[in-house]
């Protein structure tokens, strides 16, 4: 059984139930004000108007290009959609070097038509002139399918010069300077509402679109009537929108405080972007194993974990002389164990602080250490998703997900239904699915289903 100590240190993840309720409450009414025109300035979460106002519906055919920034890699995609719910994807990953997520926006989208160039060329597609999609994953405002105008940077990027401007532009203007290919980009979007195209293409009633990766967001399909931003011509023929919520953001109006811990500030304070998505910090995957590592370093300092090891000191020092040394993927891998043998455990003690033989009271430990932290992400995520769900005006919910955090972690899915079973409303239903490549194959079909319309 765990002692009192390890609950103790981790007291200040488990969320009860009066706080769900109460985050849940904030965030609903959060929304609420971004989507407001007269609020919207005032809002946290900024409920952006993608403009796409059509779900597939499975019978999209043709070849797209696609471009995906905002993870941990860089990808070019050949998309091709066959009709009948059916798509083919073939893609190519480029590693974003550090250099290029802090140096001048010029080198980034230099770096992104070279990759885009090769991949053309590599395919023997210079003279088939394939429209293109966009997923950039960023907070941007809007004007239309082809214009993005990012507001921040997020995550680990932070390059002078792209914020306030079209990226769709950026990227036109590093195509035109090389003048090898021709391409057309015909849409930029946000990986989340590529999630939520890329369900909706296989299963009609998907409405919700969710990240949990790198980042963390979602958005959802909304009533033009409620979407102040969307300029009136846009609601003339169509009566829905895709509205980019930002949640990530949600928290930077003191909102979460009452429930941000000593290592959240902690967390906050050290990243290139202080004060800012403060939701993202709570919930993503570039962020969760970096708690646990600071979880750990007062854990030991309290003797609530490892007392006995005879290796606890130089454990305590290389935590705290490695910063991010215990990332995100080695929470799903410790989750994933089994009592006794804690075999990813006991391989990651050892791999990473050279402890070896963890003894298994430690084992069990440092895995109810992982499971408060992921299972906070997965609860504040599942309140988003019911706030969402409970905002839609179907019946029956599906959402669509995606992310590293989701797909890999053995629980988060779990964790994330337990929470939205008691925060969506009676009436309605809801389920969740695994979005199948949204990046690529959501772009390709908010290409198509823009040139559809036309
Ligand atoms: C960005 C979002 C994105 C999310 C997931 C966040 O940092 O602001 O636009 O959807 O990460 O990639
Ligand atoms: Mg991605």
């Amino acid at each position: 059984m765990l002692d009192t100590e390890v609950r103790e240190l981790m007291q200040s993840f488990v969320l009860s139930d009066y706080q769900v309720q109460e985050v849940y409450s904030r965030f609903y009414a959060e929304i609420s004000k971004g989507l407001k025109r007269s609020t919207n300035a005032q809002a946290t979460t900024k409920c952006f108007p993608t403009y796409v106002q059509d779900l597939p519906t499975g019978d999209e055919i043709g070849k797209y290009l696609a471009l995906d920034l905002g993870g941990t890699n860089f990808r070019v995609l050949l998309v091709s959609l066959k009709g009948h719910h059916d798509a083919r994807v073939e893609f190519q990953t480029y590693a974003v070097p550090k250099d290029l997520m802090i140096g001048p926006g010029v080198d980034l989208f230099d770096h992104i038509a070279e990759c885009l160039a090769k991949f053309v060329a590599k395919h023997d597609m210079k003279n088939a002139y394939l429209p293109l999609g966009f997923t950039f994953s960023f907070p941007c405002v809007q004007k239309g399918l082809k214009e993005a105008v990012l507001s921040r940077w997020t995550k680990g990027f932070k390059c002078p010069g792209v914020a306030g401007e079209d990226v769709g532009r950026l990227l036109h203007e590093a195509i035109q300077r090389r003048g090898d290919v021709e391409i057309a980009v015909v849409a930029i979007l946000n990986d989340t509402t590529g999630t939520l195209m890329s369900c909706a293409h296989r299963n009609a009633d998907c409405r919700v679109g969710i990240i949990v990766g790198t980042g963390c967001n979602a958005c959802y399909v909304e009533h033009v009537d409620q979407v102040d931003l969307l300029d009136h011509e846009f609601k003339r023929e169509k009566k829905q929108v895709i509205v980019n919520c930002e949640w990530g953001a949600f928290g930077e109006g003191g909102q979460l405080d009452f429930v941000r811990t000593e290592y959240d500030v902690t967390i906050d304070n050290k990243s290139i972007n202080p004060a800012q998505q403060l939701f993202e910090k709570m919930t993503s995957g570039m962020y969760l194993g970096e708690l646990v590592r600071l979880v750990l370093i007062r854990g030991l300092q309290k003797k609530a974990i490892f007392k006995l090891n005879p290796r606890r000191e130089e454990f305590a020092t290389i935590l705290e002389e490695n910063e991010n040394i215990f990332e995100t993927r080695h929470i799903s891998e410790i989750e994933s164990d089994t009592f006794p043998e804690f075999a990813n455990t006991r391989r990651i003690c050892k791999q990473l602080f050279g402890l070896e033989k963890a003894n298994v009271e430690d084992c069990q430990k440092l895995k109810y250490v992982c499971e408060c932290v992921s299972k906070r992400a997965a609860t504040l995520v599942a309140i988003g998703a019911s706030g969402l769900v409970n905002k839609t005006f179907d019946r029956k919910v599906v959402v669509g997900m995606d992310g590293s955090v989701y797909r890999y972690h053995p629980k988060f899915d779990e964790y994330i239904r337990e929470t939205m079973h008691k925060l969506v409303k009676p009436d309605k239903t809801f389920d969740i699915m695994l979005s199948e490549d949204g990046s690529g194959r959501g772009a390709a079909l908010v290409a198509a289903v823009a040139s559809k319309t036309k």
